[in-house]
């Protein structure tokens, strides 16, 4: 049974970044058994209604503006895979899934996938967000990926415990984190070692604490599906631990 995974991804400058959470990340790719293929849910593709990529080799997007032209040159060569694709399709019934072939791979897989597998030998699908759907949809949803699990598939939510871009403190990737933003990603940690589901679904009762974690929810959606498969008897990890730009939560999750 593969682990499940969520990250917080950052600046797509992490892509070539050499630091602790970049580190950490390269560290794990190394210890996690190679999976047959990987489906990664990322804040970047919100939709209405849920796909599936379905194309057999899928480009890179470079979904960002206004950063250093290098990286506009990165490229995650890893092939997509229609087989699992179709998998992916079959086992969700809370929605029709469809298929997709125009999105591609945006920064929220890539990025994470580039420090994890530089190989990019692994076949990559992506599932979307249905942006128009409440948080207990995506709970419910994520719950129906269990069996591919089992199936040697490596399931990653990629997004931000605290995510807000327009209190970053731009100039400096390690800046001390701002209370609040401190006190939402402790409010998550608590309810993940509770094991209180519920808790992180109903995340907006914490009101204005809430909203400013998350100014929109794409970021926090995919902890969502990554929590949904925790089965009774695993326990959570953190992999990473920390802040960028002190409004950034890059904390990562391991359940196995
Ligand atoms: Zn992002």
């Amino acid at each position: 049974m593969m682990p499940v995974m969520f990250f917080g991804h950052g600046s797509p400058e992490n892509a070539y970044f050499y630091n602790d959470f970049t580190r950490s990340v390269s560290a794990l790719g190394k210890t996690i058994p190679a999976p047959r293929a990987i489906v990664c849910i990322s804040a970047h593709w919100l939709t209405e209604g849920t796909f599936v990529t379905g194309m057999q080799k899928p480009r890179t997007i470079h979904d960002f503006y206004g950063f250093p032209e290098k990286l506009y040159g990165i490229n995650y060569p890893a092939p997509g895979s229609p087989e699992i694709a179709r998998e992916v399709q079959k086992k969700i019934r809370r929605a029709k899934v469809g298929w997709d072939t125009k999105w591609e791979l945006d920064h929220g897989t890539w990025v994470i996938l580039r420090l994890l597998y530089p190989k990019a030998n692994i076949p990559v699908v992506q599932l979307s967000i249905d942006y128009y759907q409440p948080p207990e949809f995506h709970y419910e949803l994520g719950k129906e990926l269990a069996e591919l699990r089992r199936e040697g598939i490596l399931i990653i939510g990629s997004g931000n415990i605290v995510h807000n871009l327009g209190e970053l403190d731009f100039s400096d990737l390690d800046a001390k984190p701002f209370d609040w933003a401190k006190e939402f990603d402790g409010f998550v940690k608590k309810a993940l070692d509770k094991r209180d589901h519920r808790a992180l679904i109903n995340y907006q009762k914490l009101g204005k604490l809430a909203v400013r974690s998350h100014p929109t929810p794409d970021h926090y959606y995919p902890l969502l599906y990554a929590i949904a498969l925790q089965d009774k008897d695993e326990g959570i990890s953190y992999p990473y631990e920390g802040f960028h730009y002190g409004s950034i939560s890059m904390r990562a999750v391991k359940i196995d």
